[in-house]
């Protein structure tokens, strides 16, 4: 393969055509950005946020333009595009450059321990030198920015491997950091498929941030393992979204729909199990299924449009078989459940499942599609119960009346995030730590957490008492036992007169220079 051809989704038509990278050039990718990294680590921090604000005022005045290209590679609506791709981009680098330069600054280490009163201790956070990132279809340009931003402020080059079928998403952002001064070797792009991602991690990067499905993400974490590099899994989810009793059913039927349906259905953290207390079940489904019969499928160029099409018909025949595998096991599609050929190949109806086994694949699976499954719980407990048993840990949402009550209850939830009254958002807020728990991941990317994934600590620390002895040198002469245990009653006796008897043979030991 020497050119990967970009597909619209909705008609299935190339509109353009790329060079793939050579396989066997990956290697040299990667030696060029070490070149380069040094001096882009050199210069000051003010100084590379310049360039970002650069390329963030760049992704503003071209917004439009990304936003078209991206609804055209993944088939969302423009207007989703706008919301959850460029003003979440465009907030993230407004997070990074505001409190980016802050975070990075040297952090003073104080000690407690009266044995290194003397010690003055900093931690640095210093690049790790290259970072690879490799990345998914689903959210082209806010998931690779998202950890692409913060790596460069803090002094690293970036490889970006794109998915295959959103290259020219990529090559577009690539483009504007060109153009706001990120030099080409410090941040390339790689295109092809996962013969490209394998050749990156296997070339040595100082660490991977892969985003992509479990079963790609245990492959790239065994390759990284067996080179020592460290590596930031977000993989799949299946998040459960919980409505209880004194829930608000109108706002929750209309939250809970737009976190599956958007995307075509292909969030990692779209609500993928919904579990709905028995009081309010059939109200709450019957609101349900009015709603989801207003949703308009289309093109996502065309204005008005609320799901797009799936990203490919392989996509589509697996969703099949998880609705036909779980249907046969007697659960009921309440709406939808179809392909739409009149619209294009990969169009799907927004589907609603009841009346399911918790042991069919609708629910144990990842289901990246326009199925919602929903299923009654005999009170809060055990929808808690039902939540939590899985193999996923994404995040999940819980709606209720009770806020102070969602909140107590959101702890008990294994999961990277819970939200309260909402659902999906927090990947769209940069102060908000996202990654997962279980099978859904390793690390975090975004808010402070994700800047310090891509740093590494170095601890400076320097000795300002030259006169005093080090409790701990040699000299383990009978004779200073006792010194050495007043030492230890000096620090560490639970009663301060124990303490206070302890000082003359604790100064014994750390003022005799001679070994004692
Ligand atoms: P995928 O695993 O098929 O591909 C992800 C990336 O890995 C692509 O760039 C692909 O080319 C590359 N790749 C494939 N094989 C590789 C290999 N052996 N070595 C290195 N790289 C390789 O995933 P996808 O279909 O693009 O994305 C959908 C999945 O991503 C879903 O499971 C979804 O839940 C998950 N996802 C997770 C998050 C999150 O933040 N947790 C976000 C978005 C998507």
């Amino acid at each position: 393969m020497t050119s990967l051809a970009a597909i619209d989704p909705a008609t299935g038509t190339t509109f353009a055509e790329t060079p793939v990278t050579p396989v066997e050039e990956v290697v040299e990718v990667v030696r060029r950005a070490r070149a380069a990294q040094p001096g882009w680590a050199a210069r000051p921090v003010a100084e590379r946020a310049r360039v970002l604000r650069r390329f963030q005022g760049l992704l503003f005045e071209r917004r439009q333009e990304v936003a078209e290209l991206i609804s055209r590679e993944n088939g969302k609506p423009v207007a989703e595009a706008l919301l959850t791709e460029l003003a979440v981009t465009l907030d993230l680098a407004r997070y990074y450059l505001r409190h980016g330069p802050r975070l990075l600054r040297p952090r003073r280490v104080r000690h407690g321990n009266v044995a290194l009163w003397g010690r003055r201790g900093w931690v640095h956070w210093e690049p790790l030198g290259v970072i690879g990132i490799i990345s998914p279809w689903n959210y082209p340009l806010m998931l690779p920015f998202g950890e692409l931003l913060p790596a460069l402020l803090s002094g690293n080059a970036v490889i970006l491997k794109p998915s295959e079928f959103t290259i020219r998403t990529a090559l577009l952002g690539a483009e504007l950091l060109r153009e706001a001064g990120v030099a080409p070797e410090l941040c390339p792009v790689l295109v092809g498929g996962g013969e490209v991602g394998r050749a990156l991690v296997e070339a040595g990067a100082d660490k991977i941030f892969f985003t992509g499905s479990g079963a790609t993400g245990r492959k790239v974490a065994v390759a990284a393992a067996e080179r020592f590099i460290p590596v930031n899994l977000e993989l799949g989810g299946s998040d459960p979204c919980l409505v209880l009793a004194d829930a608000d059913l109108e706002r929750a039927v209309s939250g809970a729909i737009w976190a599956r349906f958007s995307n075509g259905g292909q969030t990692c953290v779209a609500v993928k199990r919904l579990i709905v207390e028995q009081p309010v079940y059939d109200a709450f489904v019957e609101r349900l299924l009015r709603q989801v019969a207003e949703l308009r499928v289309g093109h996502g160029r065309e204005p008005g449009t609320d799901v797009g099409p799936l990203i490919r018909e392989s996509q589509v025949r697996e969703l099949e078989r998880q609705l036909a595998a779980t249907v046969a096991r007697g659960a009921r599609v309440r709406a939808g459940g179809r392909r739409l050929p009149a619209l294009g190949p990969t169009f799907f109806e927004p589907t609603v499942v009841t009346d399911l086994p918790l042991d069919a694949p609708l629910w144990r699976e990842e289901v990246f599609g326009p199925v919602l499954p929903v299923v009654a719980a005999r009170d809060v407990e055990d929808a808690i119960r039902i939540a939590n048993d899985s193999r996923f840990g994404l995040s999940a949402s819980i709606w209720t009346g009770d806020r102070a009550r969602g909140e107590r209850l959101a702890r008990r939830i294994h999961a990277g995030a819970v939200l309260v009254n909402d659902a999906t958002t927090h990947v769209g807020a940069a102060e908000t730590p996202h990654g997962g728990e279980k099978e859904s991941g390793l690390g975090r990317s975004h808010g402070e957490w994700g800047l310090y994934e891509t740093c590494r600590v170095r601890f400076v620390g320097s000795d300002r008492l030259d006169l005093m002895r080090k409790p701990w040198w040699f000299g383990y002469h009978p004779a200073s036992l006792a010194d050495r245990d007043a030492f230890l009653r000096f620090a560490f006796a639970p009663r301060w007169w124990e303490r206070l008897r302890a000082i003359p043979g604790a100064l014994r030991l750390l003022l005799n220079r001679r070994p004692v």
